[in-house]
């Protein structure tokens, strides 16, 4: 197919559903991604948090490799080595409870949903946060507190409601007696890369204790050593009842996983709850590649080196231009919130190599590979440099 025909393809016969950049990929190793006309790019957002360890990591390549011709799928009133391996490593790196294996963070908010509704035995209500996201299946749409993915969409599932983020007075008011649980991203992605307080984060544990409410992480962006910890909830010295992950743990395949505690995990007996797809040898073999890449190169380390380098350079770049209001983020997972649209940064960026990410309008968010280095963070905000002088004027 030449470029012409793909675009043209893609007009006629894919669904409109992405603001797609007419870029065609055909290559990424690591950071570096070729377009089919051979320009290169530096990819500072791989995959939206999915290729973590960079696209086509050589551990998760050679797992793949030696899985694909074994077994590629097996249906889950069966066993396999790959599923039960994964979910001891999920369990020996979280907390004691049990897994239940999804396609992506939507589906695996899903069954939080349904577990925590099993749980509540009439309770049923969930709380969530202004600004988060959780997917776009109907009960995650819901949650998800960003009105503009949500038009068109009426009637939406019952039972939740929404509330602003890192205000505990607000959660305790929206308690009742049908409250189940609450649902939070301690690091909000789509969402403009907010960081919960901790204090806020100590009130919610609290609290969900004290009225027996289950306290869902959505870990699904933060989670698989985004943060620089393997989840975020380990910054804050608590431990979810539920957590939920995607994006990061397949090394690039589609994999999601929904780790409760081993109290509430027996909730959802046999028939409740299923997904065909869900935890095949394929996708688990990738994911214990992640989990082998992550342990041997200590990437959690490296992860936390070079997000503190990352933001004091962006820190730098702040007082340069006015128009940065301000860095933050956890690990290698960073927001810079301007005053202006970041739009045509994010296109002056990428005309010149650099892939990076504008959500909520105004937030350029950098989300670049565990195993970045200190040498890729000054080409990138070279490039950065530039295009903010370039549009600034
Ligand atoms: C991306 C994301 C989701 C949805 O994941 P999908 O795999 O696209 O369904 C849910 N929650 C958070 C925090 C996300 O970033």
């Amino acid at each position: 197919m030449t470029k012409q025909d793909i675009l043209q393809a893609y007009n006629d016969y894919i669904m409109p559903t992405y603001t797609r950049t007419p870029l065609i990929f055909v290559k990424g190793k690591g950071m570096k991604m070729v377009d089919i006309d051979g320009k290169q790019y530096l990819d500072f957002f791989p995959g939206w948090g999915v290729s973590s360890l960079g696209h086509c990591h050589p551990k998760v390549v050679s797992a793949v490799r030696d899985q694909i011709d074994k077994l590629i799928h097996l249906p889950n009133n069966y066993l396999s080595a790959q599923q039960a391996k994964l979910a001891k490593e999920l369990i020996y790196w979280s907390f004691d409870g049990k897994v239940f294996f999804a396609n992506s963070g939507a589906e695996a908010n899903e069954g939080a949903v349904k577990l925590a509704r099993a749980f509540g035995k009439g309770r049923y209500e969930i709380i969530s946060f202004d600004n988060s996201f959780h997917g776009r299946t109907l009960a995650a749409l819901t949650m998800t507190g960003q009105q503009k993915y949500q038009e068109g969409f009426k009637p939406l599932p019952e039972g939740f409601k929404t509330v602003p983020f890192n205000d505990l007075g607000a959660v305790i008011n929206a308690v009742n007696d049908k409250t189940v649980a609450v649902i939070i991203e301690l690091v909000q992605g789509e969402g403009g890369i907010n960081v919960a307080d901790k204090d806020f984060v100590l009130g919610l544990r609290k609290l969900c204790d004290e009225k027996k409410m289950l306290l869902i992480v959505d870990e699904v962006q933060t989670g698989i050593g985004r943060t620089a910890k393997m989840f975020a909830y380990q910054h804050y010295g608590i431990t979810p009842d539920i957590m939920t992950l995607a994006k990061a743990l397949g090394g690039g395949l589609p994999i999601g996983a929904m780790v409760a505690k081993r109290a509430i995990a027996d909730t959802l007996t046999a028939g409740k709850h299923a997904s065909t797809f869900g935890g095949s040898p394929l996708v688990c073999k990738a994911a214990l590649g992640v989990f082998r890449a992550i342990q041997k190169e200590k990437l959690l380390a490296n992860g936390q080196k070079m997000g503190e380098y990352l933001k004091e350079k962006l820190q730098a770049l702040a007082k340069k231009y006015s128009v940065i209001k301000e860095v933050r983020g956890l690990g290698l997972m960073i927001g810079v919130e301007l005053t202006i649209s970041g739009k045509a940064i994010y296109e002056e960026c990428l005309k010149n190599g650099l892939m990076i990410n504008c959500t909520h309008e105004k937030v350029l968010r950098l989300m670049p590979a565990l195993d970045l280095t200190k040498k890729q963070i000054d080409k990138a905000l070279g490039i950065l440099d530039k295009a903010l002088e370039t549009v600034i004027g």
